[in-house]
C-alpha cells in the first residue's frame, strides 16, 4: 500500500557560515505495479501514435511522419525514445546514404494485445459513429473479431467480479519522488491525429498517469476521495479535477456517503468496470517485460479456480491476437499521402 512521507533533504551548498534550510522533498511510496509500468511508456501520446503506426506497417521515418503530421523532431525523439525502451529496434536499410527503419522488437509485438483490449473497450464504450474505425480481421478463423480478454486456463472471459488476486513475489512499495511524476504528459489532443482510433479514444479516457492511477486503485476497491489521496499522495485540487472528469466520462458515480462533514466516494459504473480487461491486460504484459520474474499481484479466476494470466483472444475462436495474423477493414476513408496500409491487407511482422 502507499503512503506518503517526508524526508528532509540536507542542503549541499553552504552559503558561509549561514546553513541554508533544508526544503522538504515529497517521497511517495507506490504500490509495485506492472499496470503502472506499462502506461508510463503508453501515457506518451505521440509514442502511443508512432507505435500505432508500427502497427499499421509502418517504418521508416517518412512514413510515421505523413501519416501523423508529426513534428520532425518530435519523432526524432519519440523514435529513440521508443527504441531505448526496447520496444522498437533501428535497422539499417541503407548504406549510402547511411539510412534506417524502425521495426517492432519482442517488447512492440508482445504490447499488441493491450492495445487490442483498449480497442475493444473503445469500441463498445466510446464509439461516436455507428461504425467502429476499423473492423479486425482475424486470419486464423477468417471472422471478423473483437478482442476479449480471457483466463488463459479456461478460456473464459473474466471481469472485476470474477477475479481475486494476492500479493505475489513482487509485492510491495517503491518510492517515487514527487517531482518526476508531476511532469506533464504529453497532450492528449493529438491522439486525434492520423486516423479514428478506438485506442486512441480509451487513451483518452486513462492515459493521463493520475486519472489512470485513480481507475487502479478503484480496481483495488478504494473508492473514498480521503482514501485515494492518502494512497496516491495526491495535491487535492487535482485529485478532484481527475474524479470530476471520470465522472463526466462515465467511468465512476459520485455518491455521498456522509452528511457532517460532507464526504464522497466513487463507485466504478458499469463502463467503469469495462476497463478492467484492457487492466489486466496491461498488467500482464508488464508482468511478461517489466517485472523482471517478480511479479507483483496473482490472479485467481473463481469460475474454474486456477490462478490465471489473462490472454487476448479472438472472441470466435478464442486463439490468441497477434499483430501478424490480423487484417483490418477501414470505416474510414484513408488519406491520400498515408501510405501504410491498404484495407484488408495483412501486416507482418517480424517475430523475435
Ligand atoms: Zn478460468
Ligand atoms: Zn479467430
Amino acid at each position: 500500500m502507499s503512503q506518503v512521507v517526508s524526508l528532509r533533504r540536507r542542503s549541499p551548498v553552504q552559503h558561509g557560515a549561514r546553513s541554508v534550510r533544508a526544503k522538504p522533498v515529497r517521497v511517495i511510496l507506490e504500490r509495485n505495479c506492472s499496470v503502472g509500468r506499462t502506461v508510463a511508456i503508453l501515457s506518451d501520446s505521440w509514442a502511443f501514435l508512432v507505435l500505432r503506426e508500427s502497427y499499421f506497417a509502418a517504418t521508416r521515418f517518412d512514413t510515421f511522419q505523413s501519416a501523423l503530421g508529426i513534428p520532425r523532431a518530435t519523432l526524432t525523439q519519440r523514435l529513440r525514445m521508443l527504441t531505448a525502451q526496447g520496444v522498437l529496434r533501428r535497422v539499417q536499410y541503407s548504406q549510402r546514404p547511411k539510412r534506417f527503419e524502425y521495426c517492432l522488437a519482442a517488447i512492440g509485438i508482445a504490447l499488441y494485445p493491450v492495445m487490442m483490449a483498449l480497442l475493444a473497450f473503445g469500441d463498445k464504450w466510446l464509439k461516436k459513429t455507428a461504425k467502429p474505425p476499423i473492423y479486425l480481421v482475424h486470419n486464423l478463423c477468417g471472422e471478423v473479431c473483437r478482442p476479449m480478454v480471457v483466463c488463459s486456463q479456461c478460456k473464459e472471459e473474466v471481469n472485476v467480479k470474477t477475479v481475486t488476486y494476492r500479493d505475489g513475489p513482487g509485492a510491495g512499495v517503491t518510492p517515487v519522488v514527487d517531482a518526476k511524476r508531476n511532469r506533464r504528459p504529453s497532450d492528449p489532443t493529438v491522439l486525434d491525429r492520423g486516423r479514428p482510433s478506438s485506442v486512441a479514444q480509451t487513451l483518452k479516457v486513462i492515459g493521463d498517469r493520475w486519472s489512470f492511477m485513480v481507475i487502479r486503485e478503484a480496481f483495488f476497491g478504494i473508492r473514498r476521495f480521503d482514501d485515494l489521496q492518502n494512497k496516491l499522495g495526491i495535491a487535492p485540487n487535482i485529485l478532484t479535477d481527475r474524479l470530476d472528469r471520470l465522472v463526466a466520462e462515465g467511468i465512476f458515480k459520485r455518491r455521498k456517503y456522509q452528511d457532517l462533514p460532507e464526504r464522497y466516494e466513487y463507485p466504478l459504473t458499469d463502463k467503469g468496470k469495462g476497463l478492467y480487461g484492457p487492466l489486466i491486460a496491461m498488467l500482464r504484459w508488464g508482468d511478461d517485460w517489466l517485472a523482471h520474474g517478480e511479479v507483483p499481484l496473482i490472479l485467481q479466476h473463481n469460475d474454474c479456480g486456477k490462478d490465471f494470466n489473462p490472454a487476448v483472444v479472438c472472441d470466435h475462436c478464442r486463439k490468441l491476437l497477434k499483430a501478424k495474423d490480423m487484417s483490418y477493414r477501414h470505416n474510414y476513408r484513408l488519406r491520400r499521402d498515408s501510405r501504410p496500409l491498404k484495407p484488408g491487407r495483412p501486416i507482418t511482422l517480424e517475430e523475435n
